[in-house]
């Protein structure tokens, strides 16, 4: 049998033993995990199937087309970034705690690398952690935190020796984010929500079991989490199919506008927008195909560069044709959201379009900036020359960090 017609008969057989109209989405889930439909290229038994990456599209393609509820949006972290890092970085043993829980959602994960002094250059961090025989203990601070509020684990990138060059002192860890020492305040944003947070660290105790790779070599496990958090960003704008993406709002809106406001400047630009949307979707579904087996490389960016710059033009679009009421926001409550980014990407009952507006600005630089992808692309993609760097050498600790 192929391997596509082994994933159709499951994805079948996952419909027809939990049909999605009279299943709760956390058993739909595990379920899914459990036929290995998951992840599909992790091994089987860990929500996978071990199979080419490129066929988790069909799984995600049909479950879309019955209306399946995406666990994406509701653990972002999770499912798109500490799963594949637990799989190539985790014992047995915390894989078998894990994985499960975290693809039904039990368990919502959170991603601490960014800090006040270091965002783009996220290895200048400076949150610390020293050993204490058996365990670390943390001091320092996050920022822009997404989801931390819900979040049980968060995965942390922490300085253990400030007198190796930046990249190489540094350890990987996740943390139990209810412990004592770990304070959590949120960061309020245009909308008036407060979907990221700070993180304070004060004297937190980390047992040395929950390290993820060799002490010193954090640098290359947050590159396999970044990698990941790239291609799952692509992969939340994809999900959607062709017209399904943010484009449907602009259609939408544009289809309920009276004539005589349908002139021919605005019909071209939702043109434009329209053949980009499409440029987006196959793309990356290109990039996808070329992906090597298992480890997303740098491709990931391309898809979380085409995506986020397209949902920002369509919502500037959008707004624009609400004329003076796109200038309006519905309200300016605080709320800490239990699920990323539904006022932009979510169900289109949940979708508010100014604040979809505000909120794709957003998207540009979470998961790095428009800009830094375009450095890897053009390096690592293109095979352009590097950008110069005077500080990789240095000790982490001479750096001039004012
Ligand atoms: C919605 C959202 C969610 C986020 N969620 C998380 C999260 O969950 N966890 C987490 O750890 N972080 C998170 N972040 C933080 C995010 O990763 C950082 O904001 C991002 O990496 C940029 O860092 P910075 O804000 O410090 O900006 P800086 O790095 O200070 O960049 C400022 C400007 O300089 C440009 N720039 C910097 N270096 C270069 C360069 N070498 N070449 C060209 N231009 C450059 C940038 O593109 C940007 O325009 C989130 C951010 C947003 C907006």
């Amino acid at each position: 049998m192929s391997e596509r017609a082994l994933v159709e008969e499951r994805v079948e057989q996952l419909l027809r033993d939990c049909p999605p109209t009279t299943t709760s989405p956390r058993e739909l889930w595990g379920a899914q995990f459990d036929l290995g439909l998951a992840w599909i290229q992790f091994p089987e038994g860990k929500g996978g199937l071990g199979l080419d990456p490129g066929m988790q599209d069909v799984v995600d393609e049909r479950l879309l087309e019955v209306g399946a509820p995406s666990n994406l949006l509701v653990n972002m972290m999770g499912v798109g970034m500490a799963g594949p890092t637990l799989v190539a970085f985790g014992t047995p043993e915390q894989q078998s705690q894990f994985l499960r829980p975290t693809f039904t959602c039990d368990i919502v994960w959170c991603q601490m690398f960014s800090e006040p002094g270091a965002g783009s250059d996220v290895a200048a961090l400076a949150t610390r952690a020293e050993r204490d025989g058996d365990e670390w203990v943390v001091n320092g601070q996050k920022v822009w935190t997404s989801m931390a509020h819900v979040a049980q684990w968060g995965l942390l990138l922490a300085r253990t020796d400030p007198d190796q060059p930046k990249h190489k002192g540094l350890s990987y860890f996740y943390v139990d984010m209810h412990q004592p020492g770990v304070e959590v305040r949120p960061l309020r944003q245009m909308t008036g929500e407060a979907e990221f947070n700070e993180i304070f660290f004060t004297d937190v105790r980390i047992p040395d079991s929950q390290r993820l790779g060799a002490v010193g070599d954090g640098w290359n496990v947050a590159i396999a989490t970044l990698m990941n958090e790239r291609t799952m960003l692509g992969r939340v704008g994809k999900l959607t199919g062709q017209e399904g993406g943010v484009i449907r709002h602009a259609l939408r809106l544009w289809s309920q506008l009276p004539p005589d406001e349908r002139d021919v400047a605005r019909r071209d630009e939702l043109m434009r927008l329209w053949i980009d949307s499409e440029i987006v979707r196959l793309t990356m579904v290109r990039a996808e195909q070329s992906r090597s087996q298992g480890t997303p490389g740098p491709e990931g960016s391309i898809g979380r560069l085409l995506v986020s710059e397209h949902q920002r033009d369509v919502f500037e679009f959008v707004v624009n044709l609400l004329g003076a009421d796109g200038m309006l926001i519905s309200d300016y409550e605080m709320r800490r959201p239990d699920v990323i980014g539904e006022t932009a990407l979510g169900p289109d009952d949940k979708v508010d379009l100014q604040k979809g507006f505000l909120t794709t600005r957003g998207s540009t630089i979470g998961g790095g900036t428009t800009e830094i992808s375009r450095n890897i692309l053009g390096e690592r993609v293109l095979g352009l020359p590097k950008e110069p760097v005077t500080d990789r050498d240095v000790p982490w600790s001479k750096l001039d960090r004012a």
